[in-house]
């Protein structure tokens, strides 16, 4: 086929030895059961084939006998919704009956199930997400997916605007996919509909929404995709609030390696400790996440405040205080700002605390140091406990015997 796609990956994907057991199994007495969506989408751009998915005419509960017969193990994970997994060889595949959407609200689809692969294809959202492929390694294409592919664009089936009021969704959905796989500009049509069922968003789940954001925040073109959503009117009600994209553009570029949605959702949307609560409550973020979020706020109060240029001494105090991964994000938001000014030899000491070469100094005593001084149990523990590294931090971190003796000996003696 001359197109720019990889066809001999999806050769291998059917070679697969799990992969492979499980077609063998799922075909054959009347049923059939392919690889469907992001697996053969990945596997023609070439791309890692991380979750393979797959659709089959049989009924959930056939699935499980016949899973149960082969000596697969099966979990119901939505056995409502016809999906269960199974699992080969300590490999899970996702399994689901095929599908056909009869009523839609936006949010939530009603369906049957079917028997009909053309009509699994047609419920799906885009193009390049509605490839399947067979056993025996035919390729199918009702949507003309594979030409979308090629050039790498992401268009809805069908009618745009009808899709998007099917399930709003899929204006984030499409933006992600866009951000993910496409190359130029977003399709005309979906950017259109996109803008104009815009408000339709406002019925869709916090947990949906977040969801797809966060995968937007890591895909490969995140940062022009956002500046879209920008010009376009999404992104102050996405983040409930302003877009830093100087800041969020230099955290892709730092981490790109290996992209972090926090981090990059904390240099996009943070300008202020408060902002945290906010994005928490909007995006329904974790406990952890928040943390993350605000001990960042925290620390570019901290850098843009230095009162002088930051030099090695002071990232060392800042690395024990805020640990090494808060200091080197917050950095690199910041690179290039007015303030602070930052040493070539402070950027130098991090990244040797980065590689671990240098050991982030940890602070040298412990409660039971000070009970074992004669203070008494009880919350003046932790008070002194404080108060002592506050001066540990101020005296350069050191972590010398000497020096934590030193100190033990001057806080458990003003008291
Ligand atoms: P990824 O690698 O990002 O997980 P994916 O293609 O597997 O990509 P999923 O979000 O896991 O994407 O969805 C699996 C498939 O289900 C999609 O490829 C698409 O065909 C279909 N799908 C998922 N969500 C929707 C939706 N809201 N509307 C229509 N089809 C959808
Ligand atoms: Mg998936």
């Amino acid at each position: 086929m001359s197109d720019t796609l990889d066809h001999t990956a999806l050769k291998a994907l059917l070679e697969r030895p799990q992969l492979r057991r499980l077609l063998d199994v799922f075909n054959g007495d009347g049923e059939e059961m392919r690889i469907v969506g992001g697996a053969v989408r990945n596997a023609l751009l070439g791309r890692p084939v991380t979750e393979v998915d797959c659709a089959t005419t049989m009924l959930p509960d056939s699935m499980v006998k016949r899973a149960n017969a082969a000596g697969f193990k099966s979990v119901p994970t939505g056995i409502d919704h016809g999906t269960i997994t199974v699992i080969v060889d300590g490999e899970p595949f996702e399994v689901t009956t095929l599908r056909e959407d009869v009523e839609t609200d936006g949010r939530y689809a009603v369906v049957h199930f079917g028997r009909d692969f053309v009509l699994d294809a047609k419920r799906r959202d885009f193009t390049i997400n509605a490839l399947s492929l067979g056993l025996d390694g035919q390729l199918y294409d009702y949507t003309d997916g594979i030409a979308d592919l090629s050039a790498r664009r992401v268009r809805f089936i069908g009618d745009a605007r009808t899709r998007i009021r099917e399930d709003f969704l899929r204006i984030m959905r499409f933006f992600r996919f866009h951000a993910e796989y496409a190359q130029g500009d977003p399709d005309a049509e979906g950017l259109a509909a996109s803008g104009a069922e815009r408000q339709g968003m406002a019925i869709l789940s916090k947990e949906r929404i977040r969801h797809e954001l966060l995968r937007l925040l890591v895909a490969r073109r995140a940062e022009e995709t956002l500046r879209i959503l920008g010009d376009h009117g999404f992104l102050t009600w996405l983040l409930a609030g302003a877009a830093e994209f100087g800041r969020f553009s230099r955290i892709a570029a730092f981490d790109k390696d290996d992209p972090g949605a926090t981090w990059r959702l904390a240099a996009l949307a943070m300008m202020v400790e408060q902002d945290a609560d906010r994005l928490r409550e909007h995006l329904r973020l974790s406990n952890d996440e928040h943390k993350k979020l605000t001990t960042y706020a925290r620390l570019l109060v901290i850098l843009k405040t230095w009162p002088l240029p930051l030099d090695a001494i002071a990232i060392r105090r800042l690395v024990a205080d805020h640990g090494v991964e808060t200091l080197s994000v917050a950095l690199a938001a910041i690179e290039g700002e007015p303030s602070p000014v930052v040493e070539k030899q402070a950027i130098e000491v991090l990244a040797l605390y980065r590689s671990g070469a240098e050991a982030v100094p940890v602070f040298p005593l412990r409660g039971a140091d000070l009970i074992a001084r004669g203070i008494p149990k009880g919350p003046r523990v932790g008070e002194i406990l404080a108060q002592a590294r506050q001066a540990w931090l101020a005296e350069g971190c050191r972590t010398d015997e000497a020096y934590a003796k030193d100190l033990l000996e001057r806080v458990s003696a003003q008291d």
